[in-house]
């Protein structure tokens, strides 16, 4: 049975001062290059042709009782430790809302859909390449199991951009995305540095109750103690799914971080090719404030400047008692990702903790491949005989090996019906490092060649179903 389009606007009832209306660009020449009809199919909007796809995701036509006109929300945040209170939706907004099959609160945001008053010197566009690229680390991250917002629409917009780091003119193209709210820490940071506290307030009572199922209560502290401790947890959820994915998300700014702990908004993100604390995704990132290894203290660092944001109303013990509560709960969220990852049953805490530090120092021993290593494992002791026949078998027969050979094998398999998957039929796992990444933008800039493209998320939501995440 279909999920039927269920419009909420919600955003609406904040009123003034949290968004600027703005108008899209006008694009006259449009062509469809991905439509999520799985993401759709969750909003009950599936069923629309390719021309009103193009109507509502291009033209930014309203959809039916939803946003009038769309709305470039206001947000300052931290921009690799430095306060910025000039950002703010500078090429994008919010477009729609609506429940999903589960009755969640989602938007439909833009990224490229114009200039706004947030946009300062920039032309409010997206490449055509970002655009590729942001459907390739939704749909990977998906399929492992992390909670991130969904690339719902590209559309590319045949203007020519100019830009910096990439050979320009560079082709053009307008992105919707399907998420989990668009209220980042950067929001709250806002508010607290225009001291606008009655919107503090009410920005507070909004998310408890609009994302988080929570009625506020009449004491605006007592809320706002409330919001921190979800956060707190959301948000060492969002860092133990990064990391157990291999993520590096490359520009985790206060204005990046979703309260709701969804992951979005992908820039310069890399996948690791193996363990390396020190993988660094962005090339303007030279001291690796947002290294793989680091992006758990980064998104805590991230954390405290909300507790910052209400520290004028708030005392700071109060706030600080919940903020480091982070590192327990990253740890026991992070532990439960690498399980699921590995797919074996867990047995006691100690002992499963002993086997993910040997998973650890193996990996960073031998260099072994970070995915193929959780492909080859997965399933503990089942997989004993088709790691035999992995191409990183010789890692598997080292010295370096020993400790973890020794306490994987010893795990069962959660669910042996996902070994019989095709995709465990393969000897190597699907991955998403940047050389693939590139063939498959080559593919479209020098011959406008979309099937890889195609391919590659058909491969990688078959991983999806065989991880069953
Ligand atoms: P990001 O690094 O993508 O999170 O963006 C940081 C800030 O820069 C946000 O306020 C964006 O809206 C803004 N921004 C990035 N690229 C552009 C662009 N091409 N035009 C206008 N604003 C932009
Ligand atoms: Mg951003």
């Amino acid at each position: 049975m279909s999920t039927p389009y269920i419009a909420d606007p919600c955003f609406l009832t904040l009123g003034e001062g949290f968004a600027d209306i703005v108008e899209a660009a006008k694009f006259s020449n449009l062509t469809l290059r991905y439509r999520n009809d799985r993401a759709a199919a969750t909003v009950g909007l599936d069923g629309l042709s390719d021309d009103d796809w193009i109507q509502h995701f291009g033209h930014f036509k309203p959809l039916k009782d939803n946003l009038p006109q769309p709305l470039a929300q206001r947000y300052h945040g931290h921009q690799f430790r430095v306060y910025n209170p000039e950002i703010g939706d500078g090429r994008g907004f919010l477009f729609a809302q609506m429940r999903d099959d589960s009755g969640r609160l989602l938007d439909l945001g833009t990224k490229g859909s114009g200039t706004t008053p947030h946009s300062r010197s920039g032309d409010g566009r997206l490449t055509l390449k970002g655009g590729v690229r942001e459907i390739l680390a939704t749909e990977m991250l998906e399929a492992l199991g992390v909670n991130t917002s969904k690339s719902f629409s590209l559309i590319e917009t045949h203007e020519e951009l100019m830009r910096g780091d990439e050979p320009s003119p560079t082709r053009s193209s307008v992105l919707t995305r399907l998420s989990h709210g668009h209220i980042r820490i950067g929001t709250f940071q806002r508010l607290s540095f225009i001291q606008d506290n009655v919107r503090l307030e009410q920005l507070t009572n909004y998310v408890l109750t609009t994302y988080f199922g929570e009625s506020s209560s009449a004491d605006s502290k007592d809320n706002m103690l409330k919001l921190l401790d979800f956060v707190t947890s959301t948000t060492a959820q969002l860092a133990a799914e990064t990391m157990a994915s291999g993520f590096v998300h490359g520009v985790l700014n206060s204005d990046n971080i979703n309260v709701t702990g969804e992951s979005f908004d992908y820039g310069p993100w890399r996948f690791l090719p193996h363990f390396e604390p020190e993988f660094t995704a962005a090339y303007f990132d030279e001291r690796g404030l947002y290294a793989y290894g680091r992006q758990p203290q980064a998104i805590q660092w991230d954390l405290y400047q909300l507790a910052g944001a209400f520290s004028a109303l708030i005392p700071e013990k109060d706030l600080l008692d919940i903020v480091e509560q982070y590192p327990k709960r990253f740890e026991g969220a992070m532990h439960r990702a690498l399980m699921q990852r590995l797919g074996v049953k867990p047995k006691s805490q100690a002992e499963d903790g002993a086997m993910l530090t040997h998973l650890h120092e193996f990996m960073s021993r031998t260099g072994a491949g970070y995915a193929q290593t959780f492909f080859d494992w997965f399933g503990g002791g089942a997989s004993r005989d088709r790691a035999a026949k992995s191409p990183a078998q010789k890692h598997y027969a080292s010295k370096a090996a020993e400790g973890f050979m020794n306490a994987i094998t010893s795990y069962e398999v959660i669910d042996a019906q996902k070994l019989d998957h095709p995709y465990f039929k393969q000897n190597a796992p699907c991955t998403m490092l940047i050389e693939e990444v590139e063939t498959l933008w080559a593919h479209i800039a020098d011959s406008d060649d979309w099937q890889p493209l195609y391919s590659k998320i058909e491969a990688i939501r078959q991983m999806g179903e065989a991880l069953g995440v």
